[in-house]
């Protein structure tokens, strides 16, 4: 985190800073769990989102995303792969062509291809037996393999008992969700910590009427957090009443679960892995208070194009 004594801008030949940027400056802000097909995506940015993660919509769409400049950096999981009449073909919020059903190992590579060649940079499975058939290990195991084959990552949609440690096992790289549908042992979460990361998307349990599935989730969060693992700030955005922009509710969540100030800093605002910031940082003009939710809250996006008319 830059220190509170703002940003100061110098050339390369020249260090001496040259113009001061006062306040507080992050990376731009990310949200890692969106869904763009079913949001105004032209309002993120004026909300102080950067970058998203798209969880998946149709091919035809979800392609025009990376290069539409009204919108946030994108990085998009194509279409989500499903077992056959697996979730969520028949749960209503998602057009048919935003699921890909893969009927079993061998079509497997195929249906990861087809996301990746459109510009996919990660794959989504949903494994919900909750709401429908799941896949066998076997054709987990064989997108699994072939998407880090192509140096692609797996999100899985973990909903049932018994699906999130199957993620786990199956080599699956990051949880879309926090996992809420019960309590996970000790012994899995330590090894989960090592392993993957979780998109927290606690606010969805309830939106701030806290339901059991909140407390479920929120408990594992905790626990994770505690040995290690990586949270990602993710909403889930399009799956009920968000805010189009920083989740102010996700942060007090977060917080709630035991993340202090630069935990919850580094899961809303990640270093860059090139360590140059990217297109947009975010400011934080508000002293720094007490409640830290409430400070990142009040960031918002200085695109590096025109930095200069935000210069004192
Ligand atoms: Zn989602």
């Amino acid at each position: 985190m830059a220190d509170a004594g703002g940003f100061r801008l110098a050339s390369e030949s020249d260090p001496t800073a040259s113009a001061h940027l006062a306040g507080t400056i992050l990376p731009g802000f990310r949200d890692a769990h969106v869904h763009l097909g079913l949001i105004d995506g032209a309002a993120l940015l004026g909300g102080g989102i950067a970058v998203v993660h798209d969880f998946g919509w149709g091919l035809e769409s979800a392609r025009t995303w990376a290069t539409d400049t009204a919108l946030p950096e994108v990085r998009i999981a194509g279409q989500l792969l499903t077992a056959p009449g697996g979730y969520p073909t028949a749960s209503g919020w998602a057009p048919s062509d935003a699921s890909r059903e893969v009927a079993g190992p061998d079509d497997a590579s195929a249906a990861v291809d087809e996301q990746v060649d459109a510009g996919a940079t990660f794959i989504k499975v949903t494994l919900n037996s909750d709401a429908g058939p799941v896949f066998d290990d076997a054709t987990l195991g064989a997108i699994v393999g072939h998407a880090h084959e192509r140096h692609v990552s797996v999100a899985a949609h973990a909903q049932g008992a018994g699906q999130a440690a199957r993620a786990y096992s199956a080599g699956i790289d990051v949880l879309a969700h926090a996992p809420w549908s019960e309590r996970l042992p000790d012994e899995l979460i330590a090894a989960m910590a090592k392993a993957m990361s979780w998109v927290s998307t606690l606010d969805i349990h309830g939106w701030g009427k806290f339901n059991e599935g909140f407390a479920v989730a929120n408990d594992n969060v905790r626990r994770f957090h505690a040995a290690g693992g990586r949270i990602r700030y993710g909403t889930d955005l399009g799956n009920g009443p968000l805010p189009v922009g920083v989740n102010e509710r996700e942060l007090v969540a977060l917080e709630h679960a035991g993340l202090e100030i630069d935990a919850l800093a580094a899961a809303i605002a990640p270093a860059p892995a090139s360590g140059a910031f990217g297109q947009r940082i975010s400011r934080i003009s508000l002293p720094r208070q007490e409640d830290p939710a409430h400070w990142l809250a009040a960031a918002r996006l200085i695109d590096h194009d025109n930095l200069e008319v935000h210069l004192a």
